[in-house]
């Protein structure tokens, strides 16, 4: 079966307070998103990669793809509105013959081949993948400037990307979702809509999306 990697990159840069969007700003010398572009094209379990760009960004996006050898990208997916609409257009670009996806944020550099081969190799008895981090602060439901709850921090986790799914179970659970005009902020929340059972694996803290010229330092620390 055949693995592709789809890597939503069609964000804006307003949290940077820049025009550019933030996969393209540097970080140690090459922009964000090709950090991410050459750990999936050095990866032998990865058949494929299918980016995601806005339409002002192609140009830019397709150069850096030739300049860099990036020989696994074929098709490149328009972006769409919200992170869902992204994914939905890559979605259409993938035949009906069931293969494995490989979804990560085009904004998360610090990936590893250890979390992205885990999150393949854990696809069995489950409809998906999902690396997860337990909560470091206490999390409070809150409304209108009060507390309304604390919630149980042991059976909290924040989520990252790599998450991982079976084509056939996703472009259904997305079609789904579209008729019925919901939107989510991950993929794996479209599976659990319908009931489908996703499986948690260890994530890594290091695996920051870059959303801010903080992050952007933090992960140059990192990298350093
Ligand atoms: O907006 P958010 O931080 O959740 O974005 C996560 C990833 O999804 C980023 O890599 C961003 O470029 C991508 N995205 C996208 N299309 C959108 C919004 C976000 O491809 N409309």
């Amino acid at each position: 079966m055949k693995t592709i990697a789809i890597i939503p990159a069609a964000g804006s840069g307003s949290r940077f307070g820049s025009s550019l969007n933030k996969a393209f700003h540097l970080l140690q010398g090459i922009p964000v998103l090709l950090h991410v572009l050459k750990t999936f094209q050095m990866m032998a379990e990865i058949d494929e990669i299918i980016p995601v760009f806005k339409d002002n960004d192609l140009t830019m996006g397709r150069r850096l793809i030739e300049e860099n050898g990036i020989t696994k990208i074929k098709l490149i997916a328009k972006g769409g509105i919200e992170r869902q609409d992204s994914i939905l257009n890559a979605l259409k670009l993938i035949g009906e013959t069931n293969s494995i996806l490989v979804i990560h944020d085009g904004a998360r550099p610090m990936v590893t081949h250890r979390l992205i081969r885990e999150s393949i190799l854990q696809l069995t008895d489950c409809d998906g993948v999902i690396p997860a981090v337990r909560m470091i602060d206490t999390i409070k439901e809150v409304d209108d400037g009060f507390i309304i709850k604390t919630l149980n921090r042991d059976r909290l986790r924040a989520i990252q990307t790599p998450q991982t799914f079976f084509s056939t179970t996703l472009i259904s659970a997305y079609n789904h979702v579209i008729n019925i005009g919901l939107t989510f902020t991950d993929d794996a929340s479209v599976i659990e809509h319908f009931g489908g059972r996703v499986k948690y694996i260890d994530g890594d803290y290091n695996n920051i999306k870059i959303t801010s010229k903080e992050d952007l330092m933090y992960a140059d620390f990192l990298m350093r």
